[in-house]
């Protein structure tokens, strides 16, 4: 009998290899790719391109082509948020759930290996390599509250795992699994040129906002000030992009760093404040917050807006206040750079 095995493929040079073994053992792979929206590589590839920064590729969809195997991309992010706001087994060093998140993919992945008529799933996980989620018995853990006991396998490290139903049953062949452990990526990289695999993304880049400590203080900002349970998916993609201020628990003002960041947050302008510099190129500036701003608060914003523009220093620039229908225009000068120190987040 062929064995079918399901596995979470990223496209990292892990979830490649692991891919790989298995398919030179002859099982028949098909692959499923999470899109949490915490992605950093999806929101990447999400902004257009120009001749700086070319679109990255979709590294699974490229690793699947390559290798000749199925994959589904799965949109998990509605349904994703509560491990993130209010994960059982709390955070790793930054807002990242590791352990929710896995439980939460891997009971996904029981499913789909039903729908698929798949045997077992499989992941690129490497005992040691990742301090929340990664060492013995987080890894326990996680199967048992998937309903998943020995129906994951790991092929990079099983060899030092007990063995799981695939080896016991013979579909697997334990002694062509490997016994990689710890943090360095020397050994996989080792192995993928003995496989002939040259195209795989750089190892170690961080490819999950939640562990982002810059992000993750954002994030934090959020939950402080609007709730975690009012997090929304705008929230989310908005934490991305731009410069974050929080001038006052009811008054937050995001800015664009570029001109892709700039046309981004146009597209957001929606049940926010909007603050434009006349006469001079600037960054686009979104105020949130409850309510139309007092008119002391509407000058701050616009000075924040003065900070981000190309007038000379300390002239005077006029700025456009929108808000759905109203516009008003203001004029001031440059916010002070202590000030917008001591008010930005991350
Ligand atoms: S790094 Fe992000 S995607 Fe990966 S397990 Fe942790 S929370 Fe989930």
């Amino acid at each position: 009998m062929r064995v079918k095995a399901l596995g979470m493929v990223s496209g990292g040079l892990d979830s490649t290899l692991a891919t790989k073994v298995l398919l030179d053992l002859g099982v028949e792979v098909e692959g499923i790719n999470f899109s949490t929206g915490f992605c950093v590589t999806e929101h990447t590839r999400n902004f257009k391109s120009d001749q700086d920064r070319p679109t990255r590729p979709h590294e699974a969809l490229r690793l699947a082509a390559e290798l000749k195997f199925k994959l589904h991309i799965i949109d998990i992010s509605k349904d994703y948020l509560p491990v993130v706001t209010d994960p059982k087994f709390g955070y790793g060093a930054n807002l990242n759930p590791c352990i929710d998140c896995r439980i939460f993919m891997f009971k996904r992945m029981r499913k789909l290996m039903d729908e698929m008529g798949a045997q077992f799933m499989f992941t690129g996980e490497v005992l040691g390599q990742r301090p929340m989620s990664q060492h013995r018995e987080a890894l326990k853990t996680i199967e048992t509250e998937s309903g998943l006991n020995g129906l994951v396998l790991r092929p990079l490290s099983a060899q030092l795992l007990d063995p799981t139903i695939p080896e016991i049953k013979g579909w697997v062949d334990r002694s062509r699994l490997l016994s990689l452990v710890g943090r360095s990526r020397k050994p996989q990289m080792e192995l993928a040129r003995e496989k002939g695999l040259e195209n795989y993304p750089q190892p170690a880049g961080g490819c999950c906002y939640l562990t982002d400590p810059q992000y993750a203080a954002k994030l934090q900002d959020i939950f402080d000030h609007k709730g975690k349970n009012n997090l929304t998916h705008e929230d989310v993609l908005l934490l991305k992009v731009g410069r974050h201020f929080r001038v006052s628990p009811r008054l937050k003002v995001i800015t664009g760093r570029n001109e892709r960041e700039n046309n981004f947050l146009k597209s957001y302008e929606k049940g926010r404040h909007v603050f434009e510099i006349l006469d001079f190129p600037s960054a686009h500036l979104l105020a949130e917050m409850m309510g139309d701003p007092s008119a002391e608060e509407a000058l701050l914003l616009a000075s924040i807006a003065a900070r981000y523009c190309d007038a000379p220093k300390g002239s005077a620039v006029r700025v456009v206040h929108r808000h759905g229908d109203r516009r008003e225009t203001l004029e001031t000068c440059a916010a002070e750079e202590e000030k917008l120190e001591r008010w930005r987040i991350g």
